[in-house]
């Protein structure tokens, strides 16, 4: 596990650089509160994968398709998620068998039964003073 504090979103951008530097595949559950950051960490994740473009909110759309350097990328934000009959519907789990392919989760805990394990969780904790914690743990898949 490994944990830090970013005072700030330049902190926040340099975390996720870092993490970029493992080209990770697999699955990223990203966890914490409305506006801890989750949607923010995963725009600098794409931008430090190589994304130009812009980064929309899946809020509406529960997924927003990549592909980075021919790296198929999907962001989720399932916290609209009222049956999770829907993510069967969209092909969801099909990401998960792509090769190479990076799939990034916001609420998770909306579907965590029937997703497969994650390959990194990551928890962002807004604390009182603006900053965030945020912790990083490597899954058990
Ligand atoms: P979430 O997706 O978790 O609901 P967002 O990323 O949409 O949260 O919103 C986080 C908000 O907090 C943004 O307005 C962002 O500018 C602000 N913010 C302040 N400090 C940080 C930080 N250190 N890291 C990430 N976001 C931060
Ligand atoms: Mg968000």
């Amino acid at each position: 596990m490994m944990q830090q504090i970013l005072r700030n979103e330049e902190d926040t951008k340099r975390f996720a650089q870092h993490f970029a530097h493992q080209n990770p595949t697999g699955s990223i559950w990203l966890s914490g509160d409305l506006g801890a950051g989750k949607t923010t960490f995963t725009r600098y994740l794409l931008l430090a994968l190589g994304h130009t473009g812009a980064v929309k909110s899946p809020t509406y759309t529960l997924v927003e398709p990549y592909c980075i350097d021919g790296k198929p990328v999907y962001h989720a934000d399932l916290y609209r998620l009222n049956d999770p009959e829907e993510l069967d519907f969209i092909g969801f789990f099909e990401y998960f068998d792509e090769p190479n392919a990076l799939v990034i989760i916001e609420w998770a805990s909306r579907a965590d039964g029937i997703l497969p394990k994650p390959d990194w969780l990551i928890y962002i904790d807004r604390l009182d003073d603006d900053s965030r914690q945020i912790r990083l743990t490597k899954g058990q898949s």
